[in-house]
């Protein structure tokens, strides 16, 4: 299985990076993680030879904001949308005019799946739980091809994260703090706390993504986080976009 990092920013694009979108190209599915402005670099990698599945976090803009490039990419196998109950009014909303092309205008099949009512119809292992938000925020646990990949982005430290990562092939976190930040009115992870995740969940590997577009102006700044994480959890690597891995 490949995992390709599309978009690895928090907040908005920079030269550093795109904001968050990852993709994870299974035998039989696409499954593509949030939506930001990555997204836009999917028609790549995404040719219509398996159904894609998008799996939204939640509805901050750099979660959603490439839902604007529906129309370039060929889901002609057919695109599901997942995310928490109030996704489907949320798209028929955005995805729409004026903002941009409706979703019965696009060129292939598009359907909303709300979790917990529509979790049947996923064809893979998906568990998820809310994560530690200002909104309210999915984090997911996919397993496919014999593999998990955990997805918790926009938390601070919560067991929920914990549980997720457990034994997980790759947990993927966010890093939108600096090493040593915390802000409880606006929880966020920094490098060690990602690292205590990862520790405790017992992952066989920790990628760090979703760095907040203003507190790490550099690669360089990306960099030291990855250092500082390896200092609890060896198994850290930081992400870049277009950074692919097998697992
Ligand atoms: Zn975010
Ligand atoms: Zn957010």
């Amino acid at each position: 299985m490949k995992i390709i990092f599309l978009g690895t920013n928090g907040w908005f694009e920079t030269d550093t990076g795109n904001t968050l979108c990852v993709l994870v190209k299974s035998r039989d599915y696409d499954i593509v993680l949030d939506a930001g402005s990555g997204f836009f670099r999917l028609d790549r990698y995404v040719d219509g030879t398996r159904p894609v599945y998008l799996l939204l976090s939640h509805f901050h803009m750099d979660h959603i904001s490439g839902l604007h490039g529906l129309s370039k990419i060929n889901c002609s196998m057919g695109l599901s949308i997942i995310g928490q109950t109030g996704t489907r009014n949320v798209i028929d909303t955005i995805v729409n005019r004026p903002f941009t092309v409706p979703v019965d205008r696009l060129s292939y099949k598009t359907e909303v799946l709300e979790l917990p009512a529509d979790h049947g119809r996923v064809p893979f292992g998906l568990e998820y739980l809310p994560m530690t938000h200002s909104d309210p925020c999915l984090g997911y646990r996919v397993t496919v091809d014999g593999k998990t990949v955990a997805f918790c982005t926009d938390t601070g430290y919560c067991e929920n994260a914990v549980n997720l990562g457990r034994n997980s092939d790759l947990l993927i976190t966010e890093c939108a703090f600096r090493s040593g930040e915390s802000n409880h009115a606006w929880p966020h992870l920094n490098p060690e706390t990602a690292a205590r995740i990862a520790l405790e969940a017992g992952a066989s590997r920790l990628v760090l993504t979703h760095f907040d577009a203003a507190r790490y102006i550099t690669a360089g700044d990306r960099e030291k986080a990855a250092i500082s994480a390896r200092g609890v959890f060896p198994g850290t690597v930081h992400s870049h976009d277009f950074m692919e891995m097998a697992i």
